[in-house]
């Protein structure tokens, strides 16, 4: 990428000015999607060229605890969809509960249970169900996705633009269903084992299907400006 041409931030959709770095209006490169979804004993053990694209320091580190929230809020569909994955993130999980904020987000999901989310996210059958905050994990994944669309488009996608989000986690159901249309546009990542997305265009529509841990699918339909 070139750094000496002004970057846009994809998520403000401002341009970035050159600051000094700890300024919270500089430079900063996001991962699309956060690093830690990728396991760390996997980052270890392979050289993962994992995507970035320029943002507002301040711009990402708004975002820091809602993505912590989805990472440990949706661990328990990761155990059960993809166990051996799950066990990565399982360490990781405990390796960063050792971390100050963490035990109290841990708390606070263990805390309230319940079988719909807030947000209208319906938990797998027979899994702990707990009151997820479907607010804080929509707001994640629709950064993912505009962060995947700011990438291939080259293009600011504002968070208005995020018309609908639909969470899978029956992945048989949901392959079955879109079967003709990954086998134009498979499903593809850096490691796809972690995280994998297609990504369509239909008239106004852009649609982007992303796959997490192997283990669970949203659906964002975005509407396109262009
Ligand atoms: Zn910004």
């Amino acid at each position: 990428m070139n750094t000496n041409k002004h970057h846009l931030c994809y998520l403000c959709g401002q341009t970035i000015e050159p600051k000094l770095r700890n300024d919270p209006m500089a430079l900063s490169m996001d991962h699309v999607p956060p690093r830690q979804f990728y396991p760390k004993q996997i980052r270890r053990t392979e050289n993962l060229n994992l995507n970035i694209a320029p943002s507002h320091k301040r711009c990402n580190e708004a975002y820091k605890n809602d993505e912590e929230y989805f990472y440990h809020s949706l661990y328990p569909i990761i155990a059960k969809n993809n166990p051996q994955l799950g066990n990565l993130v399982a360490q990781d999980i405990q390796r960063r509960s050792l971390k100050q904020q963490t035990p109290a987000i841990i708390q606070r999901i263990l805390s309230t249970k319940s079988t719909v989310t807030k947000g209208g996210i319906h938990l797998p059958n027979g899994l702990s169900q707990f009151a997820l905050d479907g607010k804080r994990i929509e707001r994640v994944a629709a950064k993912i996705a505009r962060g995947i669309l700011f990438l291939s488009t080259e293009r600011y996608f504002e968070e208005q633009q995020i018309i609908r989000i639909d969470f899978y986690d029956d992945l048989n159901n949901f392959l079955k269903t879109y079967k003709p249309a990954l086998q134009l546009n498979p499903l593809a990542g850096v490691y796809s084992r972690a995280f994998a997305h297609s990504h369509f265009s239909y008239k106004d529509f852009r649609l982007l299907l992303m796959f997490f841990w192997g283990a669970f699918i949203f659906q964002v339909i975005a509407k396109d400006t262009k």
